[in-house]
């Protein structure tokens, strides 16, 4: 006889859990964001009994595409491909003994679990019955500790459920129930982990990136649309705005020491990326800034740069070592495209030894040379807007 393939996907969610009446808001978020991960996956329906996500699969549906698309949506503890019977406590054995025909195993364990507390059998009793049943067929015996084998059993209202391995979903909170912030993506190492990061926490994400033309190549822009490629398959949807920053950064020169621009520049930036989050009604901006990295990023700098916009600037990388960062990359898979070079807009014009600790005073001083709401103004000009969707 054929062996069985799954007919369900079980997923688990922990934190979530845990969220007193957000629960249903919560969940509603995260079954809405698997019907957009799943799409074309074939016709997959999805139901939510008590503490746990049931994805009911037909034949048409491609298992390691499947797989790949859970992995990459917050909220997702773990998920497990499953078989289903009849609760029926004599179908459950029949369904465990068919699956055993292909496993080879010494030690074995069946952990149970009710959903519905209703069952006439306990968690234990169904262990103990289930677990005969194996070693009588197979001979093996049990370790509750480290067996080489898992049978896991969950009871619900209307079927049992029997599968083997929990596959590790990427955690967090489903994208969407913490509002939408707007991303400033350099498409270096630091900006994309910081959106992850803010995903994770169950934001969705506008971006924006500065690139140095006219008076570069826009290469940087082309890394940073890889990089929002690659993260949106998180969020199902991004848009990306691009600024063209080079004239901007070049009349920032022609009237302000040398010192204080990479400040500056970075206020401009901000100014420019707050304008974009009140039309994106975002409430927040989030930067890869990471403390002491390079000579801009100190307290001093940092509390400047703030002092540019109302909205919070949230920096989810500041206690990070840079090697925790790249290791983050690569895992994300965001390192490679990060590494590729190009011609950021800040390397243009910057200067040797950028100040540490450019007082506010001197920075407002400088700037009341410059039109600024004239140079936010030009930026906005600029901006090109881009979609991305996935799948
Ligand atoms: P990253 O690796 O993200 O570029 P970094 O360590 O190189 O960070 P900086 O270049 O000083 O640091 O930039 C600090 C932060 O400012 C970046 O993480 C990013 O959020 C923002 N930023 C810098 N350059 C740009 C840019 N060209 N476009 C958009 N955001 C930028
Ligand atoms: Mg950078």
């Amino acid at each position: 006889m054929n062996q069985p393939q799954p007919d369900r996907i079980v997923i688990h969610y922990h934190e979530i859990a845990l969220k007193g009446d957000n629960r249903p808001m919560f969940i509603r978020r995260l079954t809405g964001n698997l019907v957009k991960a799943l799409q074309g996956l074939g016709k997959v329906r999805i139901l939510t009994p008590r503490g746990r996500i049931l994805l009911c699969l037909n034949g048409e549906t491609q298992w390691p595409l499947l797989g790949e698309r859970l992995s990459g949506i917050f909220g997702i503890a773990n998920f497990s491909p499953a078989y289903s019977a009849s609760t029926d406590p004599e179908a459950i054995e029949a369904l465990v003994d068919r699956l055993l025909d292909e496993k080879k195993f010494k030690t074995f364990r069946i952990s149970a679990r009710r959903g519905d507390k209703a069952y006439p059998l306990t968690s234990m009793e169904l262990n103990v019955r289930l677990g005969r049943t194996v070693q009588e067929k197979t001979k093996a015996s049990v370790d509750l500790e480290q067996p080489e084998l898992t049978i896991h059993v969950e009871i619900l209202q209307r079927e049992a459920l029997v599968y083997f391995e929990k596959l590790d979903g990427p955690g967090g909170l489903p994208v969407g129930v913490s509002g939408h912030v707007i991303s400033l993506i350099s498409g270096g190492i630091d900006s994309p982990v910081a959106s992850y990061l803010m995903m994770k926490r169950g934001c969705t994400i506008g971006f924006v990136h500065f690139h140095g033309h006219p008076h570069l190549t826009k290469a940087s822009l082309e890394k940073a649309e890889e990089l929002v490629q690659h993260l949106t398959r998180h969020q199902f949807e991004s848009r990306l705005y691009a600024v063209a920053f080079g004239e901007i950064q070049r009349l920032i020169v022609l009237s302000v020491p040398p010192p204080l621009r990479v400040v500056l520049y970075r206020r401009f930036m901000i100014r420019i990326a707050e304008e974009i989050a009140h039309r994106e009604r975002a409430k927040a901006i989030i930067t890869g800034e990471n403390l002491g990295q390079v000579a801009s990023q100190t307290l001093e700098n940092l509390t400047v740069i703030q002092e540019a916009a109302r909205l919070p600037i949230l920096r989810p990388l500041i206690g990070f070592d840079k090697d925790e960062i790249i290791e983050t990359a690569k895992a994300i898979g965001t390192y490679s495209t990060s590494i590729l070079p190009d011609q950021d807009c800040c390397r243009l014009f910057i200067p040797p030894h950028p100040s540490v600790a450019a007082p506010l005073s001197d920075i407002e001083k400088a700037e009341r040379n410059l039109d600024i709401s004239g140079l936010v103004k030009m930026g906005l000009e600029t901006v090109e807007r881009m979609e991305f969707s996935f799948p």
